[in-house]
């Protein structure tokens, strides 16, 4: 019997849990001569009931069913980095809790991969996007900057929404680096994936919990973590700066000695100084940002804290209380 995990992040998704079950459930169904499956729900955090919901759906035992509470808000990449160390599957799929990425898809992706040996991922893209025209252009413009400083490309509009055979999954777990940024850490395992395009649907119930200045931060991570060429720009315009300014001084010199001098030139002088305590403030920031990630890395802090796990097995009478897993508080990177 082939094994599939779908790996679940959520984060206020109290109303969406249990039809997204459903849904598993429903579209699996089918496949149901080869393939068993097992959900890992990532409660991270969450502000609303999503945990009573996913302790009711345990309590059922309807289906095989893990739930790994967070001890806070940890963010999406380190939910899918908890799931997939806890996925015991041949394949794992990465599925939203909203019901945004559709089943059907996971189990068309999962048949690809299936009849497809020698592809070892498939991913889906969103064919046309939902959101707003300024923020479709902002995120065109982000894999603009990140594929022209980055040394592996980044494919474009690729989610995490996407089926991935065991050996990729192990390959995204030997890097435990603290920031993660999920389609830089696909891009440079490398590994056959296979793109499709999909529709996604409207959020369920609850609302995205990205904010315009997130996603800002979330593509300064992106650059930082997977590019060091911005550190390279401060050598490049230092070089650039000096050589402008030898030309200067170079025409200083022959303006002195063909028209005398009558000290002009105040308003240059300002200027320069505003520009030149800006480009090295900027440099100077440039410079923190890698040097903040390093003394964060440094200390490597979990990625994630668990601070409780429920489980089910189809079919099984669940323990009538499922208590918390003591060994799962200690996470170790
Ligand atoms: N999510 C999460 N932690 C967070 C933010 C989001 O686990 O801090 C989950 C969320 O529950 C959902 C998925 O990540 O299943 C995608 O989030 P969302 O729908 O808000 O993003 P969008 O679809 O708008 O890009
Ligand atoms: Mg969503």
């Amino acid at each position: 019997m082939t094994m599939l995990s779908l790996v679940a992040p959520c984060y206020n998704e109290q109303d969406n849990v249990r039809p997204f079950a459903e849904s598993v459930r429903r579209e699996l169904a089918p496949l149901a001569g080869w393939l068993d499956y097992e959900i890992i729900f990532i409660n991270d955090g969450s502000r609303d009931k999503t945990l009573p919901a996913l302790q009711e759906l345990v309590a059922k035992g309807a289906d095989n069913i893990t739930v790994l509470d967070f001890s806070r808000n940890f963010g999406k990449e380190a939910a899918i980095y908890a799931g997939l160390r806890t996925a015991a599957g041949d394949y794992i799929a990465f599925v939203d809790a909203d019901l945004q990425q559709p089943i059907a898809v996971v189990r068309e992706m999962l048949e690809f991969l299936e009849q497809n040996p020698e592809y070892d991922a498939a991913c889906a893209y969103q064919e046309t996007r939902l959101e707003g025209a300024g923020m479709s252009f902002l995120k065109r413009s982000f894999y603009r900057v990140i594929n022209a400083l980055c040394e592996v490309p980044l494919h474009t509009d690729a989610s995490d929404f996407r089926v991935i055979r065991r050996p990729v999954a192990e390959a995204i777990l030997a890097m435990p680096e603290y920031h993660r940024f999920s389609k830089g850490i696909f891009s440079w395992i490398g590994f056959n994936t296979y793109y499709r395009p999909y529709q996604a649907q409207a959020r369920r119930a609850g609302e995205t919990s990205w904010s315009t200045r997130q996603l800002f931060r979330y593509a300064l991570d992106g650059i930082i973590s997977f590019s060091t060429k911005p550190l390279r720009l401060a050598t490049g315009l230092g070089g650039l700066l000096s050589a402008a300014s030898l030309v200067y001084m170079v025409a200083v010199i022959v303006q002195k000695l063909l028209w005398g001098n009558d000290v002009p030139g105040y308003p240059t002088l300002v200027v320069l100084i505003l520009l030149m305590g800006g480009i090295q403030l900027i440099v100077l920031g440039i410079l923190g940002e890698y040097l903040a990630r390093v003394h964060i890395e440094t200390k490597h802090r979990p990625i994630y804290l668990q601070k409780g796990r429920y489980h089910c097995r189809r079919g099984q009478t669940p323990p009538a209380d499922a208590e918390t897993d003591e060994q799962n508080m200690a996470v170790t990177r």
